[in-house]
C-alpha cells in the first residue's frame, strides 16, 4: 500500500503535516496515513482534518525514549512502502527521521520549506534553504521511500472536513530500545516560547548595554508580545537565552507582527521572520537590510523612537 505517511511528536506539529501531507495525496491520488505516539483518542479527528489511516504506535514506558518507535515505524515502511514519509523537524522529530531513513537505506531532505509534487515526472520536488538562507535548493529524491523533514510552523494546521471516513490501526509493541533513559530533567525556561507568539519584538546589536533590553521589554509588553533577538545578543553577547535567538542557527516565528529594533536585517536573521505576517523595524542607518523585507520601517535612533511608541501605545 503506497502513501503519504506523516509522523510528528505532538498534536501541532501533526496537523501541520497533515495539510502538506493531504495536498501531497490529492496530487498523487495516493492515501494519507498519520503515525500518532500518544492520544489514541485523537485519532477520528485526525481523519477529519485529512488522515485516510491511523497507526496508532504502542505506548512507550515510563524509561522508554521516543527512539523506540524507529524499528516500529522503519518495520512497518518496509511493509506497507509508503511513497513518502514526512516527519516534523523538532529536535527529536529530526533525530528519529535520520534514524529511519538509515534503517530504510532512504534519502532524507532535511529542513524543507516547501514541498511540490511534478504531475509530469511524478517526482516530489522538495524546497530548503541554502547558503545561509541566501538560496533555495531544490531537491529529488532517488530511493524510496522519499523522507523530508519539516521545520514546525511551515505549514497551517488542516481543517476538518465533514463526512471523512479512515481507519485506526494499532501497531505491535517494539522490542526493548537499546537506550535506557535514567533520569529526565527539565530544561530550565525563564522565558516564553516565541514560536507560539502573536507580537514578537527582537532585539538586534544596535542596543548599546544590557541594561537597555528594558526599553524593548516595556515595548514588548505594551504590545502584548514577546521580546527575541539576533544571534549576537544571545550567542556573543548571553544578554538573552538561546532559544530567543530567531534565525537559522535559532528559531523561526511566525507571528502577526514582528518588529525590529536595531536589527541590520541580514539573511540569516530574516529566515527566521519569512512567515511573519507584517514586519517592522526601527533602523538608524536608511540603508539596513532590514528595510528591504520590512513592510512598515522608522528610521531613526532607537533611544528616541522606542520611548515615542511606548508612549503612544499606553495612550
Ligand atoms: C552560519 C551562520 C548562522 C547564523 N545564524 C544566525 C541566526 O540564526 N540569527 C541571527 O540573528 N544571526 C545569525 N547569524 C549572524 C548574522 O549573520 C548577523 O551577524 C546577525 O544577524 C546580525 O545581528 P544584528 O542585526 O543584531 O547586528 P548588526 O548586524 O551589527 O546590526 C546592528 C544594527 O543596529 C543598527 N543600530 C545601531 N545603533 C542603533 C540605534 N541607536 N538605533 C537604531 N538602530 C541602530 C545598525 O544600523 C545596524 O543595522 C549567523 C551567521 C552565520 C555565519
Amino acid at each position: 500500500m503506497a502513501g503519504v505517511w506523516i509522523f510528528a511528536e505532538n498534536h501541532e506539529r501533526i496537523l501541520e503535516l497533515l495539510n502538506i501531507g493531504r495536498q501531497l495525496a490529492m496530487k498523487m491520488e495516493t492515501r494519507v496515513c498519520v503515525l500518532i505516539c500518544h492520544k489514541p483518542e485523537r485519532s477520528e479527528e485526525y481523519i477529519r482534518r485529512g488522515a485516510d489511516e491511523v497507526l496508532v504506535l504502542p505506548p512507550l514506558a515510563a524509561n522508554q525514549p521516543l527512539d523506540a518507535y524507529i524499528p516500529v515505524i522503519a518495520e512497518e515502511s518496509k511493509k506497507a512502502d509508503p511513497d513518502i514519509i514526512l516527519i516534523s523537524a523538532t529536535s527529536r522529530g529530526k533525530d528519529l527521521a535520520a534514524r529511519i531513513a538509515a534503517r530504510l537505506n532512504a534519502g532524507l531532505c532535511s529542513g524543507c520549506m516547501a514541498l511540490k509534487f511534478d504531475e509530469e515526472s511524478k517526482t516530489l520536488i522538495m524546497e530548503r534553504l541554502a547558503y545561509g538562507g541566501a538560496a533555495v535548493q531544490k531537491v529529488t529524491c532517488t530511493t524510496r521511500p522519499v523522507m523530508a523533514t519539516i521545520p514546525p510552523k511551515i505549514f497551517e494546521p488542516a481543517l476538518p472536513e465533514e463526512g471523512r471516513q479512515g481507519q485506526i490501526r494499532e501497531l505491535p509493541a517494539s522490542s526493548p530500545s537499546a537506550v535506557q533513559v535514567l533520569e529526565i530533567k527539565l530544561k530550565e525556561r525563564g522565558t516564553k516560547d516565541i514560536t507560539e507568539a502573536k507580537v514578537v519584538v527582537s532585539v538586534g546589536r544596535g542596543i548599546d548595554k544590557k541594561e537597555d533590553l528594558a526599553l524593548s521589554r516595556q515595548l514588548a509588553e505594551a504590545l502584548g508580545g514577546e521580546i527575541a533577538c539576533t544571534r549576537p545578543i544571545s550567542g556573543e553577547l548571553h544578554w538573552l537565552p538561546e532559544e530567543l535567538c530567531i534565525g537559522l542557527s535559532g528559531v523561526q516565528v511566525k507571528p502577526d507582527l514582528y518588529l525590529g529594533i536595531g536589527v541590520s536585517g541580514q539573511v540569516q536573521h530574516v529566515t527566521g521572520i519569512r512567515n511573519a505576517k507584517v514586519i517592522a523595524a526601527v533602523n538608524k542607518d536608511k540603508n539596513a537590510p532590514i528595510f528591504k523585507v520590512a513592510d512598515f520601517g522608522i528610521v531613526g535612533d532607537l533611544y528616541d523612537v522606542v520611548p515615542k511608541l511606548i508612549a503612544e501605545l499606553k495612550k
